[in-house]
């Protein structure tokens, strides 16, 4: 690769998109941001996507850059090998070939990746798993999602579906989740679930950042359903460790900003149920917000090598 060589990277979430121009060894040039406006349909953000990653190949060359590949990471059900966007709750995809597209497009090659699974590869490779070889990503936020990376490299699954701890059963009987059955850890744990039993409790409204402050502050609601949350999350991330025995587990989305209000009695918790298990080191995730795009850079890179 020549020096002036650049990956267009981009992050879509229901919400917003992050972009970046990257340089292969990692170095962020240039950051964009745009609204995504998930509410005009499918075909509407597909061109808002495309438009926005010709602006930023168009930008590159202007800066006297050569963009080499595109990355896109999109939430939902992704097939990476066909670069299919399958399922998408909040941005509305169904079967879009997004890769193709924009290849047609742009007329570069194209990887196409999962959101979460992108921030893990990120997180794995870059940030705060950089060290080790095996390691979870846990994005808790709306919902739970986690990446399996071993060796850098993300465990994608037989159908674009890995990583979905926040469907394991955790709560027999307990609330119910977005997927249809009670008791997943998402419909306990994320920081969606926890606003909403405290609101439920408490009978004003909430969010877990507030939940998390209040608990901090010594009050014994707040405390309460913090507890309960740290527990399901300790039982789930068991679960994961049982499965995956990994050498650390990296919390990022929404909810590991709370830091050691999380992280303490979360270790303390995951520590109790490791029996034959090897405990796995627990930290907070070190490229925050970013690290979805710079997955998304990393996907389109690893396409230039194969
Ligand atoms: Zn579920």
């Amino acid at each position: 690769m020549s020096p002036a060589d650049v990956v267009v990277a981009l992050d879509v979430g229901g919400t917003g998109m992050k972009c970046a121009l990257v340089r292969p060894d990692g170095a962020v040039l240039h950051t964009e941001r745009h609204p995504t406006d998930a509410g005009r349909g499918p075909e509407a953000v597909v061109d808002t996507i495309l438009a926005v990653a010709e602006g930023l190949a168009g930008k590159a060359r202007a800066d006297g850059l050569a963009p080499v590949a595109l990355g896109v990471a999109v939430p939902g059900v992704i097939d990476e090998a066909r670069g299919v966007a399958v399922w998408s709750a909040n941005v509305g995809f169904r079967d879009v070939p997004l890769r193709d597209l924009a290849q047609a497009r742009l007329g570069l090659p194209t990887a196409l990746g999962h959101d979460v699974r992108a921030g893990g590869l990120a997180e794995a490779r870059l940030g705060a798993g950089r060290d080790d070889r095996h390691v979870l990503f846990v994005a808790i936020g709306t919902g739970i999602a986690a990446a399996h990376v071993v060796d850098g490299v993300t465990v994608v699954g037989a159908h674009g579906a890995a990583g979905e701890i926040g469907h394991v059963l955790v709560r027999p009987g307990g609330p119910s989740c977005g997927c249809g059955r009670p008791g997943c850890l998402e419909a306990v744990a994320s920081a969606g679930a926890i606003g909403r039993r405290y609101a439920a409790l408490a009978g004003v409204p909430a969010t877990a950042a507030d939940v998390a402050a209040r608990a901090a502050a010594g009050e014994p609601l707040a405390a309460d359903v913090w507890r309960e949350a740290v527990e399901a999350l300790a039982d789930g991330l068991a679960i994961g460790q049982a499965l995956f025995d990994v050498e650390t587990v990296v919390l990022g989305g929404g909810l590991a900003q709370a830091g050691a209000l999380l992280l303490d009695p979360l270790r303390a918790a995951l520590h109790e149920r490791m029996t034959f298990h090897r405990e796995p080191r627990l930290v907070a995730a070190a490229l925050g917000d970013e690290a979805g795009c710079l997955g998304a850079a990393l996907l389109a890179l690893d396409s230039l090598e194969k």
